[in-house]
């Protein structure tokens, strides 16, 4: 069988318990991804 390549689909957002928000990808195989993005600090370098 050929290797799978996931493919990262957006799964919507929500707030984990330290008021972080948490960006949720997905792909169809059931692999998911997590992203914390800061919350009340915008400043990406
Ligand atoms: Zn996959």
């Amino acid at each position: 069988m050929s290797a799978h390549v996931h493919v990262r689909l957006d799964h919507g957002l929500t707030m984990n318990e330290r008021s972080e928000l948490v960006e949720l990808k997905r792909c169809q195989c059931g692999a998911m991804w997590t992203t914390i993005h800061w919350a009340g600090d915008g400043d990406l370098e």
